[in-house]
């Protein structure tokens, strides 16, 4: 990196250093996940302050301090105002953040998984629903990094876990192909014979269908039933905080949420 280069991204998550300043974890596409120290920050009348929160699509420069490095000039791009007026909507989009902050290394560029973030907080800003957009993000992210289990063959017997034709519609197919049973820790999918044995999160191929389809870049926007999402979100989630070793936040707080929801 340049000593001095200007980069836009978002903020994911951010701390305290010292009395007035704060640091930023800021994804770029050019130069992946940024930690970077904004002085002043937290003085009373710094505009930096609300500038450098998370959520925040933001302009700026990145200088190469002797220690380490410094983010000045921030200007915003994007705040997804009608998203933070939301609560389900914003519990989703910090958790995106704070999944990716935790998941990605710093300095590693990976321009898809920055363009899926905007992708969701923009559908999210939108109106989309909220386990819509999180299930497509999360999804992508395990594929894109590596996760994402073999969706054709059973990881265990091999079989082949879907009609070939994937353009049947979804419905009928989940009643005669039955549950598909996603291990996490092994990061298989297993068919209905073998999922008997195992203990994992249940799949109708409904769900299942859906995957592929997402993965080769299709909009979160597709006509698939909202029971196919929960499912996959459900999955998604769990497998996760498989991956990272330990549960978001962020989603905890979001399935507290529907819990009460639920429960009226
Ligand atoms: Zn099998």
């Amino acid at each position: 990196m340049a000593r001095e280069v200007q980069v836009e991204g978002v903020v994911l998550r951010r701390g305290y250093i010292g009395e007035y300043d704060k640091w930023v974890s800021f994804l770029t596409p050019e130069h992946g996940k940024l930690r970077l120290r904004v002085r002043g920050a937290r003085k009373p009348k710094s505009k930096m302050g609300m500038l450098t929160e998370p959520l925040n699509l933001l302009k700026a420069r990145v200088i190469e301090g002797r220690t380490q490095r410094l983010m000045v000039q921030p200007q915003l791009i994007r705040s997804y105002v009608a998203l933070r007026a939301d609560l389900e909507r914003l519990s989703v989009a910090l958790a995106l953040c704070e999944t990716l902050d935790r998941w990605l290394p710093e300095e590693h560029a990976e321009p898809e998984v920055y363009t899926t973030l905007i992708v969701a907080l923009e559908a999210l800003e939108a109106g989309a629903s909220a386990e819509q957009a999180a299930a497509w993000a999360l999804w992508r992210w395990l594929a894109m990094l590596g996760y994402c289990p073999d969706i054709t063959r059973c990881g265990q017997c091999g079989n082949e876990l879907l009609p070939s034709d994937p353009t049947l519609p979804s419905g009928d197919e989940s009643e005669r192909a039955g549950n598909l049973i996603l291990v996490p820790a092994d990061g298989v999918l297993l068919c209905t014979r073998c999922a008997s044995q195992r203990e994992g999160i249940a799949l109708t191929s409904g769900a299942i269908q859906l995957l592929p389809r997402w993965l080769r870049g299709e909009r979160i926007d597709s006509d698939a039933r909202p029971e196919a999402y929960q499912e996959l979100l459900h999955a998604a989630l769990r497998y996760a905080e498989c991956v990272l070793e330990s549960p978001v936040r962020w989603l905890e707080f979001w399935e507290r949420l529907n819990t009460l929801r639920e429960s009226g």
